[in-house]
């Protein structure tokens, strides 16, 4: 290392530990973290530790791409090789800002805005980066509703969904109301793919785990007014509303590739789930029951043609 790119780095380590500067980054109720210029992480504020679940001891001196936050787009594409928005912003000199997915600790995907500065000395020379990251999930109609569904006897305790039997009540009184008014309601029959394999390959416990992650990645990316619940041991139901059979197909793919994105991390290795997808829209006149027999159709025809797919009605020749 060169003695310039170490006066740099010594400079953000130094900005790094000002007790001053890290109390106004512990007060943002945003995630705030430091980089230098190998984006190796030199700061963690509070609110980070809170949103991602990784405590400061945990990523500090790694790099933000060592299997920490890992972010993707929309597309599922990884940040990391190429797009990072840290990289880019030093490498440009300016201030960047996406909507990206990051990796909580206990494995899900959570929605986040991330602006991204670069650091500068008082000569000008890019020190390092600050990003910080606000949570875009739907987290207080989150809290709202599982103490609600939890008041109600209505939770599954393990995913924190609501039960079998809240959704069969919710599904129904949504499908009278399309007797009534406008509107639709679209179904979503998800089940993980090879479960029995995970739960063999890595015990019970950990499958456990990833039930647990698949559910947070449903709660945390669905809409405030869509509802996901377990249906049984590794499926679930999502009830959609107002939506059109393409932003139904979109929702769905979404959440496939979110699914098949989330991960948790045991003995230093990756274990992730993929989620085959039914997609049916309910019918007027029909019973819940019905539509949700269309989507399982729908479901079967993903497993048939290989898993970790999504399958809606008229895509079935
Ligand atoms: P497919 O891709 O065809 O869906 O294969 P699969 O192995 O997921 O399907 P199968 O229905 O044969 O097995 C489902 C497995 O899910 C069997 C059961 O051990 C597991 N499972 C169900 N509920 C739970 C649970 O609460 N915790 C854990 N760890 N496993 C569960
Ligand atoms: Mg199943
Ligand atoms: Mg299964």
């Amino acid at each position: 290392m060169d003695s310039t790119t170490k006066k740099l780095d010594d400079e953000l380590s130094a900005l790094a530990s000002d007790p001053n500067y890290q109390a106004t980054l512990n007060q943002l109720k945003e995630g705030a973290y430091l980089t230098n210029r190998h984006r190796e992480i030199a700061f963690w504020n509070h609110a980070a530790e809170e949103m991602t679940g990784f405590p400061a001891v945990e990523v500090i001196g790694k790099h933000c791409f060592d299997s920490v936050l890992t972010h993707i787009d929309k597309k599922g594409r990884s940040l990391c090789k190429g797009q990072c928005p840290l990289a880019r912003a030093m490498k440009e000199d300016k201030e960047s800002q996406c909507d990206i997915f990051l990796h909580h600790k206990d494995g899900h995907r959570l929605p986040v805005s991330v602006r991204v500065t670069p650091l500068k000395n008082r000569t000008a020379d890019i020190i390092g980066a600050v990003e910080i990251f606000a949570d875009i999930s739907p987290s207080e109609a989150l809290q709202f509703r599982i103490r609600e569904l939890e008041q109600m006897a209505y939770l599954d305790e393990l995913t924190q969904l609501a039960s079998r039997r809240f959704v069969e009540i919710e599904a129904e009184r949504r499908v009278a109301e399309l007797e009534r008014y406008p509107g639709t309601l679209g179904i979503l029959f998800i089940d993980i793919d090879k479960f029995k394999t995970t739960n063999d390959e890595h015990g019970h416990d950990t499958g456990d785990e990833i039930l647990k992650m698949v559910a947070h990645t449903l709660l945390r990316n669905a809409r405030p007014f869509d509802i996901y619940g377990r249906w049984g041991g590794e499926e679930f139901v999502g009830l959609i509303k107002n939506v059109n059979m393409p932003e139904l197909k979109e929702i769905g793919e979404r959440c496939r590739m979110l699914i098949g994105a989330s991960y948790l991390v045991r003995d230093e290795q990756r274990i992730s789930a993929t989620v085959s997808i039914g997609i049916a829209m309910a019918r007027k006149g029909e019973t819940f029951k019905e539509a949700l027999t269309r989507a399982d159709e729908m479901l079967y025809e993903s497993k048939r043609q290989g898993r970790n797919r999504v399958t809606i009605e008229s895509t079935k020749s």
